[in-house]
């Protein structure tokens, strides 16, 4: 089934490996590209029709997916829309569409001089990406900062929520909304996915140098700790605990550089699973288990998964 109208169009997908980061992943059964919210309501129906998971991917650099061709339909928010800003006292109220680039929410933030959002420079993705995983570094993250969020699920349909009460939790890397997941950490038969449209930050007035500079440095301070232009899924596993980072477990379990099939430890951050070129999902799958064996018997300590593993369970 091929069509488009204003607010959806429906067709064939590329391979994973042309949509994440890590350059892994097979071909799905479809995609459905979401223009405009109002399509939003189709989704159900359409996938049903495709026959397939329904799988919400946003610029794809936390996922990494099975080599073969996956049973999935690819839910994808594409949009042309900006940010807003409305002032609300003290806070200024920055809406931002799910499908934007999450840089392009700090660039505008920057340009407009509010602060709050500084502490993620550096994240690719998206803004939806970045909720769904409650993206965080340098001591932000961004649920605290949401205000409010316009999402689709079949129960309530299109609905503007409040953060925060029953409605939205906010954990490591990790997000629910109406005690759902948002989006597809791991895409299952069964619920349809909590798909993020918009959402709604709150900043403050910070002043434009001031802004720009704090953005400049943590973004000079993460290039020069992780592999920040390599093939990558970002961080593979959460770190244990605040003082406990994973990398530094991997690095003394031996993990740091270890390679398979083309997939790399990187040399320069042990958590981040580096795609060198001709690597693999089965590759990477393997190092994965070979590393979480080397730190349980190195430290003891047992290594959770940040990335969204898109295999066969
Ligand atoms: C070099 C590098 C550095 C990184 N550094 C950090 C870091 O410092 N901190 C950090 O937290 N992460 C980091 N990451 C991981 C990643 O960039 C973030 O998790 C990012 O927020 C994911 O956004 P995305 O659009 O790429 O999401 P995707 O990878 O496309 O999807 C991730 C999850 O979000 C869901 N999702 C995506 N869009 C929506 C939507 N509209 N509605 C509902 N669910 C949705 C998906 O279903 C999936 O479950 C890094 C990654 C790389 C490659």
């Amino acid at each position: 089934m091929k069509y488009s109208t204003r607010a959806l169009r429906v067709g064939d997908a590329p391979p994973l490996s042309q949509l994440t980061g890590i350059r892994l992943g097979g071909k799905p059964v479809a995609e459905i590209v979401l223009r405009d919210k109002t399509g939003a309501e189709h989704l159900p129906d359409l996938v049903a029709e495709l026959g397939g998971l329904p799988a919400v991917i946003g610029k794809g650099s936390n996922i990494i997916a099975a080599d073969e061709d996956l049973p999935l339909v690819l839910i994808r928010r594409e949009t042309r829309e900006k940010v807003s800003f409305e002032r609300h006292g003290a806070e200024v109220w920055a809406k931002a569409p799910a499908g934007l680039p999450l840089p392009a929410l700090l660039n505008a933030a920057a340009a407009a001089g509010l602060g709050g959002l500084e502490g993620l420079a550096g994240i690719p993705g998206s803004v939806g990406g970045a909720v769904a995983m409650n993206a965080g570094s340098f001591g932000t993250e961004v649920g605290p900062l949401l205000r409010s969020l316009t999402i689709f699920s079949p129960r309530p349909g299109l609905q503007e929520i409040r953060t925060g009460a029953e409605q939205t939790e906010f954990c490591y890397r990790r997000a629910r909304c109406l005690g759902l997941p948002f989006g597809s950490p791991a895409p299952a038969a069964g619920e349809f996915p909590v798909l993020l449209l918009e959402a709604v930050f709150s900043l403050a007035e910070s002043g434009k140098d001031n802004v720009r500079s704090r953005m400049r440095a943590f973004l000079a301070e993460k290039r020069l700790r992780q592999p920040v232009g390599a093939a990558s899924a970002g961080c593979v596993f959460k770190n244990p605990a605040p003082d406990v980072p994973a990398g530094r477990l991997l690095e003394e379990a031996g993990m740091k550089g270890k390679t398979l099939g083309g997939m790399r430890f990187s040399t320069l951050h042990a958590g981040f699973l580096v795609n060198e070129g001709g690597g693999s999902c089965a590759a990477a799958l393997e190092l994965i288990d070979m590393a979480v064996e080397a730190v349980r018997r190195h430290s003891g300590f047992i290594l959770e998964k940040e990335v969204c593993l898109w295999v066969r369970q």
